[in-house]
């Protein structure tokens, strides 16, 4: 059942956590919990360091960890996502600091669990209480909090995929709920300077069309108002390189290469992108590598039977290869 976060945001909201009654777990990681002790010195009773999010790492923590009555995920996601599978597992009053808003992590009811270096969703655990502390989140790097708009502009290639859904297939298609995932889209092009500058409003933007994201996923009962072809070329590209890049960076090259497949205001898009920061040309990703991509992604799609999209009801020929990897390279 969804439940609605409280959400308390602002310069310092940190301190709250010395108000926690009751033993405190911390789910966190050097980087972050270094930059909450120079802001407050503050010593729960226990700080577990998360490593990573392999299955069995959670399973063995979620049997060793001892009693709490609170616990808090202080960092990015792989530290929200621990701090929720011990909260769902142990059914326990749980705190979300997220220090970086690049995934969202600290607002879904799904936890990320890696299997065989491949993402799946296990859990169900709406978060109810975040504290957004500006402070502590614009410490972390820009690229990586500008991060957190790439899966909000990925509505744009989402909505089409949806209705395309709706049209070829006769999927369930919800006019309300993709214009109220379209609004958020507008208001992520507005205020895409403030994102970028990583200003607190840019920062409490990111964070309230996440929370309007996960509610309507969540109404919906599945994730088309979000997640569509964009995703198919992230996970394809992981998969093939078996790699983990910056989920945004691969979202992006998604949005790049799909708009064009679309045919779906491409250079709006990329423009938008631009304007975000958000960087399509992936870090340790060569052209080949997006050309092999591409060339697999219907191949990928038909495996994984993941969802329907453009990527099913138009050919990735040769010829859309070289021209998408070629503008990829000079714009
Ligand atoms: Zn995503």
């Amino acid at each position: 059942m969804y439940k609605a976060p409280k959400i308390e945001s602002g310069s310092r909201v940190i301190r709250k956590l010395k108000d926690l009654p009751g033993r405190v777990f911390v789910a966190t990681m050097e980087i972050p919990w270094g930059l909450l002790q120079e802001q407050m010195a503050w010593s729960p009773d226990y700080v577990h360091m998360v490593t990573d999010m392999d299955v069995e790492t959670v399973e063995r923590l979620e049997a060793t960890a001892p009693e709490f009555d609170v616990v808090v995920g202080i960092g990015g996601g792989s530290c929200c996502d621990t701090a929720k599978y011990l909260a769902w597992k142990r059914d326990k009053r749980m705190v979300l600091v997220p220090t970086i808003v690049s995934v969202d992590a600290p607002l879904t009811n799904m936890i990320g669990v890696r299997v065989d270096n491949t993402v799946r969703y296990v859990g169900d655990i709406f978060p109810e209480e975040l504290l957004v502390d500006h402070d502590l989140i614009r410490k972390a790097p820009k690229h990586l909090n500008r991060g957190g708009a790439a899966d909000i502009a990925s509505i744009h290639t989402a909505l089409y995929d949806w209705k395309l859904a709706a049209e070829d297939r006769g999927e369930l298609y919800d006019e309300r709920i993709a214009s109220e995932a379209a609004a958020c889209l507008e208001e992520l092009d507005r205020g895409a300077g403030e994102v970028y500058d990583v200003t607190p409003k840019g920062i409490d933007l990111i964070v309230d069309l996440f929370r309007r994201e996960v509610e309507m996923c969540a109404r919906l009962g599945n994730s088309r108002p979000e997640e569509g072809s964009e995703h198919l070329v992230a996970y394809n590209m992981e998969r093939m390189t078996k790699r983990h890049f910056v989920h945004a960076d691969l979202v992006a090259l998604g949005l790049f290469c799909m708009t064009r497949l679309q045919e779906n205001r491409p250079d709006w898009t990329r423009d938008l992108l631009d304007r975000l920061g958000l960087q399509y040309r992936v870090p340790g990703v060569t052209r080949k590598q997006v050309g092999a991509c591409l060339a697999t992604l219907k191949e990928f799609a038909d495996t994984t039977k993941m969802f329907y999209s453009v990527v099913d009801a138009r050919a990735i020929t040769p010829g859309f290869i070289e021209e998408t990897v070629g503008r990829l390279a000079v714009e």
